[in-house]
């Protein structure tokens, strides 16, 4: 059977290390602090904000929150982060997504300054990302990567199979992936004789949107399996898109949801807002 990667004790030991040098910056007088923005009510969106609140707390971040209303128009929302980039006691923002439609989401993510672009869209930290000259990493794919280092797993020469294709998960995660020198396949919707090429996985992301897509016959024995999915299945309860039951009997270690990759995230957007702090105050 596989070993769990627990992802709240990997969580925490990151958060640990990342309070004690924000703590170090304010012996420094720096106090580290992070914008975010969320505009309108969607109740999923407050949670998020919310956790970002209390993980901010926990690692002695300063959290600012501008609520703004649904009705807000992408001018509006430009100035508020036009003052955000200017004011230097801010080092990284943060605009909640999704934004309601009204609103150009692009024009926004390219107004954040990119050494303030704590979650790591600016086309330019994109680029920087694909250059392996990044300093801001995306969060869920710096988080998986920080669960296989705590592991102690190489991914250099190993075959990593991603499903899923996203710009906020797929994509950047095989760019992490190439950076530490593993082979890498991306699969996706169009993908032919998907099982054939996941079975040959020795790391396998799974992050597709749908319970249980990933069955034990699409994983090779012993792989790695990383679940990245957060769905609700037909009884209303939290799951990824692993089959975790039957692949954990195959797989060498798996991270379960809830507790693997998703508390990972906001440690990771922790670790961003002290980088973006290190970066302005050119503390390398
Ligand atoms: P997207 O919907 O943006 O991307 C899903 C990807 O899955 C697409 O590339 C799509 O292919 C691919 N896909 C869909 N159906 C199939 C199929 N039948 N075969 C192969 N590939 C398929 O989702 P995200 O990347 O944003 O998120 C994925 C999951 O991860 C969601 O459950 C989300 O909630 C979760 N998530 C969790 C986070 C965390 O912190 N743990 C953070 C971010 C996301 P195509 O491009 O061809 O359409």
């Amino acid at each position: 059977m596989a070993k769990l990667i627990d992802g709240k004790k990997i969580r925490e030991f990151n958060l640990d290390k990342i309070s004690a040098e924000v703590a170090e910056l304010k012996e420094k007088g720096i106090e580290t602090c992070l914008a975010v923005i969320i505009v309108g009510s969607d109740p999923a969106s407050r949670v998020y904000v919310n956790n970002k609140k209390t993980a901010c707390e926990r690692v002695g971040i300063r959290s600012l929150e501008f609520a703004l209303p649904e009705e807000t128009t992408t001018e509006e929302l430009l100035e508020l982060i036009d003052k955000l980039n200017a004011d230097s006691s801010v080092n990284g923002i943060l605009c909640q997504l999704p934004v309601p439609e009204q609103i150009d989401k692009n024009a926004v993510l390219k107004r954040i300054f990119p050494c303030k672009d704590v979650d790591c869209f600016h086309p330019e930290n994109v680029g920087a990302l694909s250059t392996g000259t990044g300093r801001l990493m995306p969060c869920t794919p710096m988080g998986m990567m920080k669960m296989l280092e705590y592991e102690g797993i190489d991914p250099a020469g190993k075959h990593c199979v991603i499903i899923g294709r996203s710009d906020i998960v797929g994509k950047p995660m095989a760019m992490l992936m190439l950076a530490q020198s593993a082979t890498v396949t991306i699969c996706h919707s169009k993908t032919v004789n998907l099982a054939e090429i996941t079975k040959q996985a020795d790391i396998l992301v799974a992050a597709v949107g749908r319970p249980n897509f990933v069955t034990a016959d699409m994983v090779g024995e012993g792989a790695i399996v990383l679940d990245v999915g957060i769905n609700r299945n037909a009884d209303g309860k939290l799951c990824g898109d692993v089959d975790f039951e039957q692949v954990k009997e195959k797989a060498s270690m798996i991270t379960p949801v809830p507790g693997g990759v998703g508390p990972m995230t906001i440690a990771m957007l922790m670790q961003n807002t002290l980088t973006a702090a290190r970066i302005q105050n050119n503390i390398l």
